[in-house]
């Protein structure tokens, strides 16, 4: 497998998802962000949908096997051979576990895990502003970047929504789990040394272009 191979891990607010769509379209590479791949899934009521749809409403993690899979046979489609993006997964250090294993299986590893970073008061002003397309899942944010046809998207034009995991308590929910269960990625990958550190704050060229000098620099 050539191209980009990245993982981007950080508090949910961090930014990873905008961060995804923008190194998509600079390297050519598929993006999996594992929570839109779920939200679809659960907007078409698939098996997958059914079954996560309560955990993603409590600000849960959906189960390891679930994900692992999903990720796996999305690894697989041909758009991957050109390398990936992998936005909110690994969340566990279980899936990090699968990730390797599958990573290997196909004759590759990761290139870099970028840990990005935002103070928490930034985290709880991002999510609470933020709005997300309910067709391109584009993210706006209703102060700091507006969509220009207001309540709508202004790339495909369907209505924008405030994810329901957003409203505070579940968002608080959100951050318990991170600090538990992902946090303790940020060392697993160290261990490895691919991780990079990368400063979330700022507009969003700027967090992607600390993205793009980090793989540059240190010849990851
Ligand atoms: P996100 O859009 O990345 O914030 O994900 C939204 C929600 O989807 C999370 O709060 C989890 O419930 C679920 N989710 C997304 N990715 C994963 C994952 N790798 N493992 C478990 N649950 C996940």
């Amino acid at each position: 497998m050539e191209g980009i191979r990245v993982v981007l891990l950080g508090p949910p607010g961090a930014g990873k998802g905008t961060q995804a769509k923008l190194l998509r379209q600079k390297f050519d590479a598929c993006q999996i962000s594992t929570g839109d791949l779920l939200r679809e899934a659960v907007q078409e009521k698939t098996p997958l949908g059914e079954k996560a749809a309560e955990y993603i409403e409590r600000g849960a993690l959906v189960p390891d096997d679930l994900m692992v899979d999903l990720v796996a046979n999305r690894l697989q489609e041909s758009d991957c051979l050109r390398g990936f993006i992998l936005d909110g997964f690994p969340r566990t250090v279980a899936q990090a576990q699968s990730l390797d294993r599958m990573l290997d299986t196909l004759g590759t590893g990761l290139q870099a895990v970028f840990s990005v970073q935002v103070p928490r008061e930034t985290i709880i002003e991002r999510l609470s502003g933020r709005r997300t397309c309910q067709g391109c899942g584009a993210i706006y944010h209703r102060t700091f970047s507006p969509s220009k046809a207001g309540s709508t998207c202004e790339r495909c034009n369907a209505p924008l929504y405030q994810r329901e995991d957003d409203r505070e308590e579940t968002v608080q929910k959100r951050l318990v789990v991170y600090d538990s269960q992902t946090a303790p990625l940020v060392d697993y990958y160290r261990e490895r040394g691919i991780l990079r550190e990368i400063d979330g704050v700022g507009t969003t060229e700027d967090v992607r272009d600390r993205m793009v000098r980090a793989l540059g620099e240190r010849g990851a």
